[in-house]
């Protein structure tokens, strides 16, 4: 199935390969915000995380960075603790796998973040996708790619469509033909 890149919601850090930030780089340097966070959320991300934080560095800014593991119990805690206190002249830069990515890219837009003030650096090319059944309404994190099929736990035969959605923070699956 082609995609086109004009019309599709499928995440744009999708294409990014594991470990460039130059892209996300050169954006934030023509941005004027005056607070960046930069958030690992996996080990694997750890590294990366201080590279960036160092390329994020340019006068007048402060760079924060903090590792907040999804696979921890209080992630969604001490991100809403970060959440509360940002104000509209702060940016995200995620790092880390994609499940982990969509996980918190839905925490930040369900919070009020809009999409320019939200970065992400996918660090892995690992095939983990948090999809959201269209059925059941359940989301499960997945070893799948989009045209994939696979039962949901609702029963019925899904296969992963190329639609993203930004409030589920995953894939929509849609009934196999
Ligand atoms: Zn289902």
């Amino acid at each position: 199935m082609p995609v086109n890149q004009l019309t599709t919601s499928v995440p744009a850090w999708e294409a990014v390969d594991t470990g460039d930030f130059s892209e996300v780089v050169a954006e934030l340097h023509g941005d004027s915000a005056a607070t960046v966070l930069v958030i690992a959320l996996d080990h694997g991300a750890e590294q990366l995380t201080d590279e960036l934080t160092r390329a994020l560095e340019k006068p007048g800014r402060t760079v924060l960075a903090t590792s907040l593991y999804v696979s921890g119990v209080d992630a969604e805690v001490q991100l809403d603790d970060w959440l509360s206190r940002a104000s509209t002249t702060w940016r995200f830069v995620l790092t880390g796998a994609p499940a982990a990515i969509m996980w918190a890219r839905a925490r930040l837009f369900a919070a009020g973040a809009m999409s320019e003030e939200v970065h992400s650096i996918s660090t892995a090319a690992e095939r983990v996708r948090r999809v959201f059944c269209a059925h059941c309404g359940s989301v499960q994190t997945l070893p799948v790619s989009v045209g994939d099929t696979y039962r949901c736990t609702c029963g019925v035969q899904v296969s992963v469509y190329y639609h993203y959605s930004v409030r589920q923070g995953g894939y929509l699956a849609f009934e196999a033909e």
